[in-house]
């Protein structure tokens, strides 16, 4: 990537449009069918786009590294998601929508159910409902006072989770979680890396004793977990860097707290792909850069569920036309990490890519699935740097030097 400070001074304004589709951990190695998922569904539309438009990989983060979906979604964004590294806390609190301020620090919290002993003997305390959440984090807030001049606030998310925003002066983030990752296992109270974190590590775990105070009488929901603590990073925003009026039509809060840190739109109140794709045809006219979020292919993935991640590519196919009908100038298709259905979880390897704009070379792929993406044009190049040929191929980048 050119960097964010050179990439500015050559963007160029348009009326084109840029439709970026992330099919989150579509890519994935062949299983015992000798296969892929790509390769096993039936996809007529995007191999139509396929033969059109150029292939390739990309690489999240680096060869070898298997990344979370936040940094991989950033990287895909056009950020450098090494220099700009977005704890999960974050990601969840913006995911239901908070605004979060240079002083605040936001972990992503569970409740959970503790024994008189301190073990942690269930983490998700039995997947209490949405309304129980609702009304524990009430009962919350009415009691919770600020901790040494720090304020804590909790926002209910769906089931036992919840979003806890402490907020004052001198707070850090080198924290680790309060997490044992593990039920049957002591309890873990927050801790920190470095000596100026150890104040929020300090509040952080007051705060934990505090909720088990106020809702002794609440089992299962009787404690909490504390996981990925840390405040929101200074970030350029999208339409800054870029020059585009960007939407995002994505269902999952975390995917929609990301587009929103770094300044998207977001569409509110989408469940289906069917929505979405319903919903970037109302909005087509409002905006230049659409991103369009798959979620279900990475749950299967991760999942294990090979028919499932399959159908689930297929029926997304079947919605391409809606899509492609508009006239994009642009159209890419791509996941932002791999998630074999037989590794069971994100991987490293390089994910599929698929690039239609309207100055393409021919590479003589004409299937979207990673084979095809071997005699890929693009061959394998970083997620950081799509964005460059996404302006380029929609004639938004000027010249470089004379
Ligand atoms: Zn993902």
């Amino acid at each position: 990537m050119i960097g964010e400070k050179e990439l500015v001074k050559l963007v160029k304004s348009s009326d084109t449009k840029i439709v970026l589709i992330v099919m989150d951990g579509v890519g994935d190695i062949p299983d015992k069918s000798g296969k892929t998922a790509l390769e096993q569904a039936k996809t007529p539309n995007m191999d139509k786009l396929a033969a059109e438009g150029n292939l390739g990989f990309t690489l999240p983060i680096d060869w070898g590294i298997t990344p979370g979906s936040g940094p991989s979604h950033l990287a895909l964004f056009g950020y450098d998601p090494l220099e700009h590294e977005i704890g999960r806390g974050v990601l969840e609190a913006l995911g239901i929508g908070l605004k979060l301020g240079p002083n605040d620090l936001a972990a992503r919290a569970n409740f959970a159910t503790r024994d008189d002993k301190g073990i942690i003997t269930d983490r998700r305390a039995g997947r209490i409902s949405s309304e129980v959440n609702q009304k524990l984090c009430e009962k919350l807030s009415r009691n919770l006072e600020a901790i040494d001049g720090v304020t804590v606030k909790v926002y209910p998310g769906k089931e036992h989770r919840f979003v806890a925003v402490f907020s004052g002066e001198g707070l850090y983030d080198n924290l680790m979680d309060a997490d044992p990752e593990e039920t049957g296992k002591m309890e873990k109270f927050v801790e920190a890396l470095d000596e100026k974190s150890a104040r929020s590590a300090d509040i952080a775990n007051k705060f934990i004793k505090e909720v088990q105070q106020v809702l002794k009488d609440d089992h299962p929901a009787n404690t909490c977990l504390l996981r990925g603590l840390a405040k929101a990073p200074g970030i350029t925003g999208f339409g800054d860097l870029f020059g585009l009026r960007a939407c995002a039509i994505a269902s999952y809060p975390m995917y929609k707290g990301l587009s929103r840190l770094v300044g998207m739109e977001v569409i509110e109140g989408l469940n289906t792909l069917e929505d979405e794709v319903e919903e970037l045809k109302k909005q087509y006219n409002n905006y230049d850069f659409f991103y369009l979020h798959v979620k279900k292919t990475d749950s299967y993935g991760e999942d294990g569920n090979r028919p499932s991640k399959v159908k689930t590519i297929e029926e997304f196919d079947k919605l391409v036309p809606g899509i492609t009908g508009l006239k994009p100038d642009v159209i890419c298709i791509t996941s932002d990490h791999s998630t074999p259905t037989d590794i069971k979880g994100h991987s490293w390897h390089p994910n599929p890519i698929l690039i239609k704009g309207p100055h393409m070379r021919k590479d003589g792929a004409c299937a979207f699935d990673e084979s095809e993406c071997l005699k890929g044009a693009y061959g394998t190049m970083f997620s950081k740097d799509v964005m460059q040929i996404l302006m380029a191929q929609a004639g938004r980048l000027k010249k470089f030097g004379a």
